[in-house]
């Protein structure tokens, strides 16, 4: 395993960090955790020197931080450590506040946390937050003993982004980032402003989605072949990362114990200036094929939808028919889905949207998707 220094904590950090956003499930429900599976997962990642777990409040239905303690039993504490978040959504007083971390701990079973976020703070949740005086209760926790090192992650514009890194001595962020999205919320130039800052960034959505983890549309796969690029487009997608100083910790949500492998392997051939700028280039040509009409990440904090649509699976379907010319195998899986999932029985109540940390026109979007699978 690679490490590098969380920026001015001093800590060392390994590149790959653990994700439990998106582990192994029973019969395909997401509270439903196959913990056999996911604690075996977490403890061979650990054994192999990743010692950054990242779990939040609502993954896995709440259960995620359960399961991050249980694999962290059996002398697995001492080698790893937990990032997890306050679901800032849920904190309409200080004392909700208080009594979430504390039952977080309970959760998780330890006795403090390593990593404290302010989880997807945008313009309004921050605008709250500041209200609440949550700086000053973060450094409450902290001296507690509850907390050892405090961040947020963040959905917005770099704007806001950039106002909220001003506006304390934070140890570390969290922001999507990857070859796709150099120019998205904090993007390119709000990672260079962290770090010049001292903040240790993290990076969430590596893959966006696992769409750049699947099989490589034609047009990309026939770029590859030209540059005799041998990479898998997982690897080739964590290396443009790890390529970059500015970044100390690589987040991936990994779902089995194939994907645990293929992303220690990665991460071990990690390093700052791995690649070449004609690589670099090469994948740049690569992403503007990549770019789906839809930038959904299937993160699924818009669910579940009180009509039933499985908007992610829609927006998956249809990104994947377009980036593929691929109409018919998608329009069969979309039409295999339950009724109530498709993207037809939207009846536009607009609960989704406000929760949609792209700001995606959920709305909008479904009906583009139903007009084009039902005809
Ligand atoms: S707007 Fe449509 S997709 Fe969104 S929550 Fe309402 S019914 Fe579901
Ligand atoms: S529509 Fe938005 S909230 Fe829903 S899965 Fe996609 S990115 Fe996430």
């Amino acid at each position: 395993m690679k490490y590098r220094t969380f920026g001015n904590t001093g800590l060392k950090v390994s590149v790959l960090g653990f994700g439990a956003m998106r582990l192994p499930t029973i019969d395909g429900e997401t509270g439903r955790i196959n913990e056999e599976e996911a604690i075996k997962m977490i403890r061979f990642a650990i054994d192999r020197g990743v010692n950054y777990i990242d779990t939040a409040w609502p993954y896995h239905d709440g259960n995620s931080e359960v399961l991050v303690g249980k694999a962290l039993k059996d002398g697995y504490r001492e080698k790893a450590m937990v990032a997890t978040k306050l679901p800032v959504w849920s904190v309409e007083k200080i004392e909700d506040a208080d009594e979430i971390l504390d039952k977080q701990l309970e959760k998780l079973d330890l006795e403090y946390i390593d990593f404290y976020l302010l989880h997807a703070l945008n313009k309004n949740s921050w605008a709250k937050m500041k209200k609440l005086n949550i700086l000053e209760w973060l450094e409450k926790a902290r001296e507690e003993g509850k907390i050892k090192h405090i961040g947020f992650s963040f959905h917005d514009e770099y704007r806001v982004f950039k106002e909220i890194v001003d506006a304390y001595s934070w140890d570390f962020c969290q922001i999507q980032y990857n070859y796709l999205d150099t120019e998205y919320q904090a993007g390119k130039k709000g990672l260079q402003y962290a770090h010049d800052k001292g903040l240790a960034v993290v990076i969430m959505e590596p893959l966006r989605g696992g769409l750049l983890a699947g099989e490589a549309p034609a047009e990309v796969k026939r770029i590859m072949k030209e540059n005799n690029i041998n990479n898998s487009m997982a690897d080739l997608a964590l290396q443009w990362l790890w390529n970059q100083k500015e970044i100390s910790v690589v987040l991936s949500g990994m779902s089995t114990m194939e994907q645990v492998k293929e992303n220690i392997l990665s991460a071990t051939f990690s390093a700052v200036n791995s690649l070449t700028l004609d690589e670099i280039d090469i994948i740049e040509e690569i992403a503007e094929k990549m770019r789906g009409p839809v930038s959904c990440t299937r993160c699924a904090y818009c669910m579940p939808c009180p009509n039933g649509v499985n908007i992610p699976e829609n927006f998956y379907l249809y990104n994947t028919a377009k980036l593929f010319d691929n109409f018919e195998d998608n329009q069969k899986r979309y039409h295999e889905m339950e009724e109530d999932n498709r993207a037809v029985n939207c009846i536009k109540c607009a609960q989704c949207e406000e929760l949609c940390p792209q700001n995606l026109p959920i709305m909008n979007l479904l009906e583009e998707v139903a007009a084009y699978f039902n005809g």
